[in-house]
């Protein structure tokens, strides 16, 4: 079967940008091969690094953890909403995403497993300060997404919500607090989702199944067959 991959993770390394107060990354030799016949490395990071997804238990106090979390609302058919056209930290809201409604609410009703991913184009600034100053959801947007019956939301910016630089600064997470609230899945820091705008494709952010935790990182990609035989 011929097959088309397109990776929609960052790659993990020292240039990995955190979520603010956040630890940071790091993968460091353990073992060598020179020294002990294997390579080995140890890493550390939190459960939001990099190209990741949060369980409802990330902002629910009974919240769903990342392995009650069946693998269905992980993969699914990419439903792309383009709002590339939005700048630095401008809201998105109902009505940048109304255009979708009627196409989410048959893929609900028809019962298909399919993920909701938000392109802004913000990854071309991954590793700058511009990153942080990305567009985001309003309250009334996450709440109208919700209504239609969606339940996994893909962005390509460190949060869904606006992210402030200053750790004391007011954050209400509201968005967060709608999608996770509803037993929903966010994944967050995708990259490459203009690749995926057209066409037919399966999209797997699988995380890791770490018992009991609030999110882990993933290695999102989507997928499509092709006609042609190899
Ligand atoms: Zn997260």
């Amino acid at each position: 079967m011929a097959a088309e991959f397109i990776d929609l993770s960052q790659t993990l390394d020292l240039n990995t940008q955190a979520y603010p107060g956040d630890p940071i990354f790091s993968c460091c030799p353990n073992l060598t091969i020179e020294h002990d016949g294997a390579n080995i490395a140890s890493i550390s990071m939190s459960s939001h690094t990099g190209t990741h997804v949060d369980a409802p238990y990330h902002f629910v106090p009974g919240g769903k953890r990342l392995d009650d979390v069946p693998l269905s609302r992980f993969v699914g058919r990419a439903v792309v909403v383009d709002v590339s056209n939005k700048a630095a930290k401008e809201p998105i809201v109902w009505s940048d995403l109304q255009p979708y409604e009627e196409r989410l609410r048959r893929c609900v009703s028809e019962d298909v497993s399919f993920i909701m991913l938000v392109r802004t184009d913000w990854s071309r600034y991954w590793g700058t300060d511009e990153y942080f100053e990305h567009p985001y959801l309003d309250r009334e947007a996450a709440e109208r997404v919700i209504a239609t019956g969606v339940r996994t939301i893909g962005i390509g910016t460190l949060s869904p919500d606006a992210t402030h630089l200053d750790p004391h600064a007011e954050a209400d997470f509201a968005v967060h607090q709608v999608i996770l609230g509803a037993g929903g899945i966010i994944a967050e820091n995708l990259s490459n989702l203009g690749a995926i705008q057209d066409g037919d494709w399966i999209v797997n952010m699988v995380p890791l199944k770490i018992g009991g935790c609030d999110g882990s990182p993933v290695r999102a990609f989507a997928w499509r067959r092709t006609s042609g035989t190899r």
